[in-house]
């Protein structure tokens, strides 16, 4: 596909009106004025338009096909949402507005806080971090303040599970705790016994997902808060997970302290490529001084930003947040109402469904019931000649987005996958056909199936070269 200044054709798309006649001679210095041309594609407005859709057609998305993306939760996000995070007063609102020229805004995010505490168990809630890494980091800033407070600055020590996502021990380390791994069991949970030999006085707190990320509950989530709690320490949770459990338990029933949620994967907005999300953050009562500032609170009367919090980390954004994610998240929590425990229990129901069907041709490394999704290995695919990343390219010839590959570090050639409460029977029974008819077509000719995509806009790409040295910019013509 031709770049836009390779189809430049000369004609004027826009009028920017009279410019002759305007003298910038002692108003801008000489020396920064531009001589020759500015460069500017030169395309009519339907041309434009039609670069950008030819542009967007290649890009693949929910609304295209199936996403499967294990721990990333790519559910299908209610239009309605955009429409009412674009509506005027949300969208063209100044952050720098007074309190009382935004009565609104300040109520959508109160509420959105109450439900979140409900929803989590929490007693306290920031809206302030836009990633879920972010309110990990926040969490983390939390809990290193709070022991700081407390004089025991001897808690140096984090542990985290071997089967963790990447992003806890970066946050962790990224705090400046010395990061300690626990190993998961033969069932794929924490290894109670060698957690019990990693408590010291030195541990401020373990950071965990449950379900964690082999879609396994953590069935002695209760016997590890009390062994943390009893050592004084504090647990972190991991919400990115949060499609399995809502409305059937959560955090607190668990025992943890401090919990973040990804509001982009859980709770509406599309995600990916980098695009705004939010992590919101909750703590228990004690913890509640040390949440960043401002918090958003309500006097019986009005909405107002509360800047005098005891102890707070500070603040870790500019203003308050990706605040056109919290509207989303708030119609969409809004509109499901207690409908957000049948979506999870059809996001389980779904995740086991298609594990059953695919257990017995590919390897199933915890052969458990399953929460929102579950790890396959590739191992036996491998070893017949097409490894993981061979399988998820080829699901792109059959419009399937690929699943979390290589994702956790514990399963060897991990397929992750997550098909989420969006998706019908007979989108399930797609993806389940088509998996098999690669394993087969693995089995019958692997050169075959190496050869793909090749119905994707973009061919087969060399991994290594795109990941090195990528092409991001026009070089000219
Ligand atoms: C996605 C994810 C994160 C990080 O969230 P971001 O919003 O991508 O920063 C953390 N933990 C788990 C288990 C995740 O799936």
């Amino acid at each position: 596909m031709k770049t836009i200044f390779e189809k430049t054709n000369g004609v004027d798309g826009v009028c920017i009106g009279e410019t002759e006649g305007i003298k910038l001679e002692g108003v801008i210095p000489k020396e920064l004025l531009r001589e020759g041309s500015i460069g500017l594609p030169q395309l009519s407005e339907l041309e434009v338009l039609r670069h950008y859709k030819e542009l967007s057609d290649r890009n693949f998305c929910i609304e295209k096909g199936f996403y499967p993306l294990g721990s990333c939760t790519m559910k299908y996000n209610p239009k309605v949402n955009e429409l009412l995070a674009s509506l005027e007063g949300f969208a063209n609102l100044h952050p720098l507005q007074d309190d009382e020229d935004c009565q609104g805004a300040l109520e959508l995010m109160y509420n959105l806080q109450e439900k979140l505490k409900y929803i989590t168990g929490m007693d306290a809630v920031t809206l302030q971090p836009a990633a879920g890494a972010h309110g990990e980091l926040t969490g983390m800033m939390i809990i290193k303040k709070y022991f700081e407070v407390k004089g025991e600055t001897n808690r140096t020590k984090v542990i985290i599970p071997d089967s963790a996502h990447g992003t806890n021990p970066a946050s962790a380390k990224m705090c400046g705790f010395e990061i300690v791994e626990v190993k998961s069991n033969e069932r794929g949970q924490v290894d109670i016994e060698e957690l019990k030999t990693l408590l010291d006085e030195n541990v401020a707190a373990i950071m965990m997902t449950n379900p964690n990320t082999l879609g396994i509950f953590e069935e002695k989530v209760l016997e590890i808060s009390k062994l943390m709690h009893d050592n004084g320490s504090l647990l972190y949770y991991d919400g990115a997970n949060f499609n399995a459990i809502m409305g059937w338990t959560n955090p607190a029933l668990m025992g943890f302290d401090v919990v973040h949620l990804n509001l982009h994967k859980t709770f509406a907005t599309p995600h990916g490529g980098g695009g705004p999300g939010a992590g919101p953050v909750g703590v228990v009562e004690k913890l509640k001084d040390f949440l960043p500032s401002p918090t958003v609170e309500f006097d019986g009367n009005k909405y107002y930003r509360n800047y005098n919090i005891s102890h707070s980390i500070g603040k870790v954004r500019s203003f308050y947040g990706n605040f056109g994610v919290l509207v989303r998240a708030y119609a969409y929590i809004l509109m499901m109402g207690d409908n957000l425990k049948l979506a999870s229990a059809d996001a389980v129901l779904n995740a086991n469904y298609i594990k059953e069907k695919l257990k017995g041709f590919y390897e199933l490394p915890y052969d458990e019931p399953c929460m929102h999704e579950f790890v396959l290995s590739g191992e036996k695919q491998h070893q017949e000649g097409v490894s993981t990343i061979g399988i998820a390219k080829r699901l792109m010839d059959d419009n399937i987005h690929p699943p979390t590959v290589y994702f956790p570090l514990i399963v060897h050639e991990a397929i992750m996958i997550e098909p989420t409460e969006s998706e019908s029977k007979e989108v399930l029974d797609n993806f389940i056909n088509v998996m098999l008819k690669i394993a087969e077509e693995i089995k019958e000719n692997p050169d075959e199936v190496l050869k793909s995509p090749q119905k994707t806009p973009v061919k087969k790409v060399d991994e290594t070269q795109a990941a090195r040295h990528p092409n991001l910019t026009f070089k000219g013509l």
